[in-house]
């Protein structure tokens, strides 16, 4: 069986619609698959994707959901890397998720009933509480870029997002990580970083078309610019390395601790990404890569569901 993991997987899933299962080779590297607690997948995951024992490490959790409020989840998944040797990870979403359209009326009703307070949740959002989600494709965008960025986890581990319909079976690419750009640098060493001088004369970039197509922003860029990010998370580390590097500069410090008073007080995206793009008006011609980033940025924000990934990053980044 040749090929990479992911184009095995679509192939065992090929296979396995056409009415015959036969697994990936058990003799393979080991891989990670993120899957929802849902009991329709149950003895249904593992031959629609091929996924062979001894070598597919499958966590369940309430829709396929790996956020920073549920560390253990993140403890299981530097398991599968660091202890079982995982170097893949198949964020796996399913249609017709419950956590999708959370029933809160009824779940309110179902712990009252066995004598559970309200309270006994917190004082946040129920939604919140239990990992509610809005739609399918968003969320499984959302794990594999919180994967993605991850400190306890290395920059090399390649993560997929896909999507399996529960009536017929079919697997759907969301996010094919062997596109993805490897190996962006772990934060913690882009901060003593500083951006390389860049001489006056510098040809100003020009403004990019942005053409958004399904769930990653495209930014076109001429051979003669310096290329836009393709990430998500290499435009943020991109921007990281621009504020490191004028934080030196004794009034750019003062306009940037104002900017990340209103990361941490501004509710709208929109107007964090204007903010931003005010502050770093005037030093644009030192940061050549600073156009493509807040391209990047700013389509990231116009494709839907993206808007509370580029807060989060953003206020990660100014604390
Ligand atoms: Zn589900």
């Amino acid at each position: 069986m040749s090929g990479t993991t992911l184009q095995q997987i679509l192939a065992a899933n090929a296979r396995y619609r056409a009415g015959r299962t036969e697994p990936l080779d058990p003799g393979g590297p080991p891989f990670l698959i993120l899957a929802c607690i849902d009991p329709r997948l149950t003895s249904f995951l593992e031959p629609a994707l091929g996924l062979p024992q001894g070598r597919a490490i499958v966590i369940r959790t309430a829709g396929n959901r790996i956020t920073a409020q549920h560390a253990d989840v993140l403890r299981s998944v530097a398991a599968a890397v660091y202890v079982k040797g995982a170097s893949e990870v198949f964020v796996v979403g399913h249609t017709d998720c419950a956590m999708a359209h959370f029933p809160a009326a009824d779940v309110i009703e179902a712990f009252r009933r066995a004598g559970v307070a309200r309270s006994a949740f917190g004082d946040g959002d129920l939604r919140e509480w239990f990992g509610a989600f809005s739609g399918t494709r968003e969320n499984v965008t959302a794990a594999v870029e919180f994967l993605r960025a991850a400190a306890p986890l290395p920059r090399s581990l390649k993560v997929h997002g896909l999507i399996l319909d529960l009536t017929d079976a079919k697997l759907e690419v969301v996010v094919d990580g062997d596109k993805a750009t490897a190996g962006a640098a772990p934060p913690d060493s882009e901060a003593v970083k500083t951006s390389e001088p860049v001489p006056a004369a510098a040809p100003q970039p020009k403004v990019r078309p942005i053409v958004i197509t399904g769930e990653r922003p495209v930014v076109e860029t001429r051979a003669d610019e310096v290329p836009a990010p393709q990430t998500l998370m290499d435009a943020i580390l991109g921007l990281r390395e621009v504020l490191v590097a004028e934080r030196k500069n004794p009034q750019m410090k003062r306009r940037l601790a104002e900017f990340s008073a209103l990361v941490r007080r501004e509710k709208n995206p929109s107007r964090i990404l204007a903010g931003l793009e005010t502050v770093l008006k005037d030093v644009r011609e030192r940061h050549p890569q600073l156009p493509g980033i807040l391209a990047f940025l700013r389509a990231t924000l116009e494709s839907r569901g993206m808007e509370g990934r580029v807060t989060e990053f953003m206020r990660r980044i100014v604390d």
